[in-house]
């Protein structure tokens, strides 16, 4: 289990986010989530846990 953590879009609430491992995923494919902030669909590319769309640099 992977915790990753965004910045909802709308809400510019920090959200964290479970996945799970799963070994034939191919990792560049993005996952569809439902933001508890928002309560509305984002897409996260599971490699490097961004939004789809943001161009938003991690935090580090
Ligand atoms: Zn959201």
């Amino acid at each position: 289990m992977r915790h990753l953590i965004f910045v909802c879009p709308n809400t510019h609430l920090n959200v964290q986010h479970s996945l799970d491992e799963d070994d034939n995923t191919d990792q560049n494919e993005f996952t569809a989530i439902s933001c508890p902030a928002c309560t509305r669909l984002h897409f996260l590319s599971r490699k490097t846990g961004q939004l789809l769309g943001t161009g938003a640099a991690p935090k580090n």
